[in-house]
């Protein structure tokens, strides 16, 4: 469905992606995870006809995405890390512009459609402005919707929201799924990745240096994380294959042990020794 080879972009002497590959399912929900200035949004630019590749290949659905852009745009919906909807207007609104400009053909069932998806049917009427940043976020979805795209790149599309509004927009995120559509998504969220990908891809200064489902990821680097304060005061995290090495670590220390399950950041911090959030 998509395809990425050896893609590479610098601005000026800043590597942004280097030398980046992958290839994405049909129906996928696929996640680029890593700190700010990884170069996920870079990477989501170039695929969406954005930004132009320094050197690499973008292919969505057969279509190369630099020769045959008109073809990827018919195909692609887009939520933006930046909120650019127009709140003077409401929600219909918004839709209604955006749906003109794309020659939405049913515009009414369409719009209609997209909201319901949303759950903001009921507050198609009101303007943007009176809307929380959870359901503006959930509007800037609904528009991305609103085309009927066979992939759907969401960048960041929980950023700044509370944890509590983050879950409703993941079970958003998780409808928007029907009829195999693919879903590509871009976080620094771990739980996010964790929460709503098949596939994660771990990018760390513009290099993807880990490809697997968040569950193999884990098994990867060790299913068990011990956590204690050394001697100097720090916080240390010691990543395990079997609980009974973890509780090994932790014998002979009455400070407190803490020992869980490893996350996706554990398999960060193992991979790079710094941290993503
Ligand atoms: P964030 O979550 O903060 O957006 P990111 O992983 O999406 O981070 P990018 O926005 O892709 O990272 O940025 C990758 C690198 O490229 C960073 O060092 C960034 O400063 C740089 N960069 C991105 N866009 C530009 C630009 N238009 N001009 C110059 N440098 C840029």
């Amino acid at each position: 469905m998509i395809e990425v080879k050896d893609l590479t972009k610098s601005y000026g002497n800043i590597r942004a992606v280097q030398d980046v590959s992958f290839e994405i399912r049909k129906g996928e929900v696929f996640g680029l995870l890593g700190p700010n200035g990884a170069g996920k949004t870079t990477i989501i630019k170039m695929l969406t006809t954005l930004s132009r590749p320094d050197a690499g290949r973008c292919m969505i659905d057969g279509f190369h995405v630099v020769e045959e852009p008109f073809e990827i745009k018919k195909r692609i919906g887009i939520v933006p890390q930046e909120n650019n909807l127009d709140r003077e207007l409401t929600a219909y609104e918004n839709l209604l512009i955006y749906g003109m400009l794309h020659r939405v053909r049913d515009m009414k069932g369409e719009i209609r459609s997209a909201l319901r998806m949303v759950d903001l049917w009921d507050r198609k009427d009101s303007l943007v402005s009176s809307f929380s940043g959870g359901m503006q976020r959930r509007l800037l979805l609904s528009r991305a919707l609103l085309t009927v795209p066979s992939v759907l790149f969401l960048d960041e599309p929980s950023i700044g929201l509370d944890p509590q509004i983050r879950r409703q927009m993941w079970n958003v995120i998780r409808k928007t799924r029907i009829d195999g559509r693919t879903v590509v998504i871009t976080t620094h969220y771990i739980e996010e990745a964790e929460a709503l990908c098949d596939r994660v891809g771990i990018l760390s200064k513009g290099k993807l240096i880990a490809l697997d489902s968040p569950k193999n990821l884990k098994a990867m680097v060790g299913e068990y994380t011990a956590e204690f304060i050394n001697n100097d005061g720090r916080l240390i995290q010691q990543v395990c294959r079997r609980r009974e090495d973890a509780l090994e670590m932790a014998r002979g220390r009455d400070d407190g042990v803490t020992i869980r399950r490893s996350n996706l950041e554990d398999v960060f911090i193992k991979l790079t020794g710094e941290r993503i959030e």
